[in-house]
């Protein structure tokens, strides 16, 4: 029996993250608000109500259209009715671009395992606003609005995708791809990214896609899609709604935010600093995370690998526990470097620079100040760690006797009582060579 390959496009509605919705003054997030709070006349699609473009919005999905490659970022673009009756759609019909979307033609790649990379096809990324949602209770159905026209950038990819797992990578590269530009949350429990499938299935080898037919109620698909571009083309020519006119300065004005992607930056993680892949892709997760080692990094003397070291090992807990970005924290870069030089300079021991992390980022303090005022600067000084070793070897006669017998593992017991003494700051290998001479 033949094998059968699933193939798989994707549809997802991205909710960009702008202060107010796309066609007027009200708040985008209602996430803690009450149904019903965050509405007009033009949000709810009250007669005469006229929708005025928020530029913002064109400046995001620009913005994500760019980092998809695509070929065509239109300087114009239009909307669309798009007629339908969901109960919480107040005005019949949903405002979207359709014939003429801001963007064509571009690609997502993503990294699988071994190395290799699926390349998802994006013919297509167009802007629209939300519909409200429906609650029910017992027999009642509960209408909110507060929900009608936020902005949505809807981006769909050709039938590239072949597995489940090739879905979730998809959803994974995109959700980092959204928060590192800065244009949504992307949050899915909240809606922000939401995804439909369009699955159908075929031998394997074979190149043929057989048909999907997702669109209900039309018995043919010729049908639905001349029903759809004559209403299109009846709807452009209404004047109500604005077309998006992206004029080429402005273009290049917001193509001047877009950073280097992820993917990019990784690469150059492993090839500029020497990185492992490993450190790479954990250290370009978030961008303010791949921000903040290159800062610290550029201000330590030494390997970034040791930068990347103490990064994923104790910032990245810090940022956990603190449940905020990396810049956001109170232990800058800056700190990060200056406490990683003092370690690496045996100024201090390595675990007493870990508990300096937690001070800097509790108080907000210079390291330096820290180490001052509190005394941990490591004894490293040969002539007073001697003095203590004298000390402790004269109180403890009998283990001397037992060493010179032959028991030298004794040694480290005595490095012990010297680390004791001086509260865990001698630097235990000096410490081990004075004993060693006066033993
Ligand atoms: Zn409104
Ligand atoms: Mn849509």
């Amino acid at each position: 029996m033949a094998d059968y390959e699933a193939i798989i496009g994707l549809e997802t509605h991205i909710q960009l993250n702008t202060v107010s919705k796309i066609f007027c003054g009200c708040k985008t997030d209602s996430w803690q608000d009450p149904p019903n709070t965050n509405i007009c006349p033009i949000c709810t699609g009250l007669p005469g109500a006229l929708p005025a473009l928020n530029q913002a919005v064109v400046e995001k999905a620009v913005l994500l259209a760019a980092a998809v490659h695509a070929e065509e970022i239109r300087p114009r673009s239009y909307f669309a009715h798009k007629n339908y009756f969901p109960p919480a759609l107040p005005r019949v019909y949903q405002i979207s671009q359709y014939g003429e979307p801001l963007a064509r033609g571009g690609f997502f790649d993503l990294p699988l395992p071994g190395g290799r990379l699926r390349r998802g096809t994006i013919p297509k990324l167009h802007v629209e606003e939300d519909a409200g949602k429906t609650l029910h209770r017992g027999d009642r159905r509960l209408i909110d609005f507060n929900r009608c026209g936020v902005p949505l950038v809807e981006m769909v990819t050709g039938p590239d995708l072949r597995s489940a797992d090739e879905v979730a990578q998809y959803l994974i590269r995109l959700r980092q791809l959204l928060r590192w530009l800065g244009i949504s949350d992307a949050d899915m429990e909240r809606g922000q990214l939401r995804c439909d499938a369009n699955v159908s299935i075929r031998p394997a080898g074979q190149d043929r896609l057989n048909p999907k037919t997702e669109i209900k109620n039309v018995n043919s698909i010729t049908n639905v899609r001349d029903a759809l571009q004559a209403e299109f083309e009846r709807q452009i020519r209404e004047p109500d709604l604005p077309p998006i006119v992206l004029e080429s300065e402005w273009k290049a004005r917001i193509l001047q935010g877009l950073p280097e992607l992820p993917l990019e930056r990784r690469r150059r993680f492993v090839e500029h600093y020497g990185l492992p892949e490993y450190d790479a892709e954990i250290l370009t997760d978030e961008r303010s995370l791949s921000e903040y080692f290159e800062q610290a990094a550029g201000s330590f003397s030494g390997e970034p690998k040791i930068v990347s070291n103490w990064l994923m090992n104790d910032v990245l807990r810090l940022i956990r526990e603190q449940g905020r970005a990396a810049g956001a924290l109170q232990l800058t870069p800056g700190h990060l470097a200056r406490i990683i030089e003092m370690v690496s300079a045996r100024q201090i021991t390595a675990s007493t620079g870990k508990e300096l992390l937690e001070q800097v980022e509790a108080s907000g303090r210079a390291p330096d100040d820290l180490v001052k005022e509190q005394a941990l600067a490591q004894l490293s000084d040969e002539a007073s760690l001697r003095e203590l070793a004298r000390g402790v070897l004269q109180s403890n006669p009998q283990q001397i006797e037992l060493y010179r017998s032959g028991k030298t593992t004794l040694l480290g017991w005595f490095v012990g009582q010297v680390m004791r003494e001086t509260g865990g700051q001698a630097d235990p290998q000096i410490a081990r060579k004075v004993l060693q001479d006066l033993l």
